[in-house]
Parts: structure tokens; sequence; C-alpha cells
């Protein structure tokens, strides 16, 4: 049986040319047969990629071997299948959307919080001169969070810096950060470093490596990821469920994108209402006359493929 892998990783590293190193890193993707998202910019690294085995351990050497991203630390799953379909290398601004753009104010290879290893985080996040701090979005941690951790209402990252204010009656605190892999709590505790907080920590390798390293403890409902898994296991010491069908209130973490593209809300459904709501989110949504077949995953590939039109077609 074929092997595969699914590998998350980011590097903070200069990259001259960007754009061209890009294109060139496609087409090293490609050669490789592995398929996945990375984002590229001028400040580094930012990917998810899957493949067989082979292919992923190529991929680590070759990203090891170029001094500048030999820093680069990957959480690595074992899947049953390749985890996207396409292969996409894009050129952006910031490997993570913050709107932080500036590097002479916020730069992670500059001054960033402390990080933390797995077992570490696990040692300090109870204690009384602790803040936990979830950098992520409403649909990530009504997924699944810390225990006891400090939430922000945000539909994205770049809305994080708007919340720094709310934050400030912890600025006495240590803040511990974690977010799903590590990147964005290298933008987020700098902010805050930045912002005044004085004694700032990240999770190193965010909630995926604390989950392999530290058992998951006390981390509650499951991780959102973003490829076509929806979400993974963390915690195999304490497991709750914390989130609950968004149609009907039983507990659920099956976290799907609804049908219709037009609305594409990230929401958890349980099954039943899945079945009954074709995976759409309200009855309008389901009577939206550009709805996709629900196949029970809730997984839509983005930009259609050939394949996937015709079934469509087939059906409507
Ligand atoms: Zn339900
Ligand atoms: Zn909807």
């Amino acid at each position: 049986m074929i092997k595969y892998n699914t590998l998350l990783y980011y590097c903070y590293s200069t990259i001259a040319n960007g754009e061209q190193f890009a294109a060139d890193h496609l087409k090293f993707c490609k050669e490789l047969g592995l398929t996945g998202r990375i984002i590229v910019a001028d400040e580094g690294l930012n990917g998810t990629v899957s493949g067989t085995s082979a292919a992923c351990q190529a991929y680590m050497d070759a990203v090891h071997a170029d001094e500048r991203f030999a820093h680069t630390d990957f959480k690595i799953d074992e899947v049953d299948s390749p985890s996207f379909v396409k292969m996409h290398v894009r050129y952006k601004t910031e490997i993570v959307h913050s709107g932080l753009r500036d590097p002479n104010i916020i730069n992670p290879q500059k001054q960033t919080g402390k990080h933390l290893e797995p077992v570490d985080f696990m040692a300090m996040k109870d204690r009384d001169d602790v803040v936990i701090l979830d950098v992520r979005s409403n649909y990530e941690h009504s997924l699944g969070k810390f225990k006891n951790a400090v939430t922000l209402d945000i539909e994205n990252f770049r809305d994080f810096p708007s919340k720094i204010n709310e934050l400030a009656k912890y600025k006495d605190k240590k803040i511990l950060t974690y977010c799903t892999g590590g990147i964005k709590c290298e933008k987020a505790s700098a902010l805050l470093l930045h912002e005044g907080f004085k004694d700032v920590y990240q999770l190193h390798g965010g909630i995926i490596k604390y989950g392999k390293e530290a058992g998951g403890k006390d981390f509650e409902g499951k991780c959102y990821v973003f490829d076509n898994r929806l979400s993974v296991d963390v915690n195999s010491v304490n497991p709750v469920v914390i989130s609950t069908c968004y149609n009907c209130g039983t507990t659920t973490h099956k976290m799907i994108n609804c049908a219709n593209p037009e609305c594409n809300e990230h929401f958890t459904q349980c099954d039943a209402c899945g079945e009954k709501m074709e995976g759409c989110c309200s009855d309008a949504c389901q009577a939206h006359p550009r709805k996709r077949v629900y196949d029970g995953t809730g997984y839509y590939v983005k930009v259609p493929q050939p394949v996937n039109k015709k079934a469509k077609s087939e059906v409507v």
C-alpha cells in the first residue's frame, strides 16, 4: 500500500526575487508529484503539501538543503490519500495575511515572542500568572481550542491588530499565544511586544505539534486545518467535543463548507442535518440554483476540475 504524508510548515527567511522563486518552486513541486498550497513572500515560505512519503521526504530534504530554509520545522501527518487535488504556489506580500506589512515594525526575524516547545507550554499554561491566547479566527476556535483560552471575535487573522486593545487588561500577565502551526503567532506575538506587552511566549509548531509531542492534553475539540481533511484530532489524553451542530445543536465536530458556493460558510453540522440540508447552512442556501453536490464531506475544490464540472452538470 502506498503511504502518503501531509506536511505543514512555514519559515520566516528573506527571499530575494520571490516571484521567480514561486514559479521555480511550483515547477519543482509538480516534478515531485506533490499537491498542496504554498505561499511565497519576501519574508518567507508557508505551505501545506501532500504526496507519497518518498515525495514528501525529497521535498523536505530539498528545502532543508537551502540555507535560507535550513531551520524549517515540518509537521508530518500520515494520511490515506493526498490532502489536495492541485498544486499551487502563489507569491503574496505576506506569508500569512496579518495586515502588518511594514517589516520595520513587525519582523519575526528580528523580534517575536519566546518559543515554547509543546512540553514547556503544557507545563506553563495553567499557572495563575498566565493567559493563553488563541490568535485564530471564529470558525477555528469554535471547533476546538485550549481549555481556558482567551479567544477573539475575528473572521480573519488580519483583524487581529484591531483586537489588541481588548487584551490590555492582560498586560501584566505572561501571554502564551497559539495557532494551528505556529506561523500566525510569530506575528501576533511580535505585535503584542510592539504594543508594550512584556512577557510574550508562543507555542512553537502550534496545536499540530502539541498534539504530536504532548498528546494534545487540554485541547478541547478538534483542530481546523486548511486542506480537504478540514479538521484533525489533537487530544489523545482527555478529549472532549465542544462544538455543536449549527442547525440542531447536537454536539458534533464535523466541519463543512456550505454547499452554496456564494455562501461557502465554514460551520459545524451533524451528519443527520447534512443529509437533510444537503450540506447547506440554511433553507435559502439549499434553494440556491448554484448549490454544489454534497458528498458527505462538505469539502469543495475551489477551482472546479473538469471531472467535477461533469459530475455537476449531470446532477443539475
Ligand atoms: Zn444537526
Ligand atoms: Zn450557506
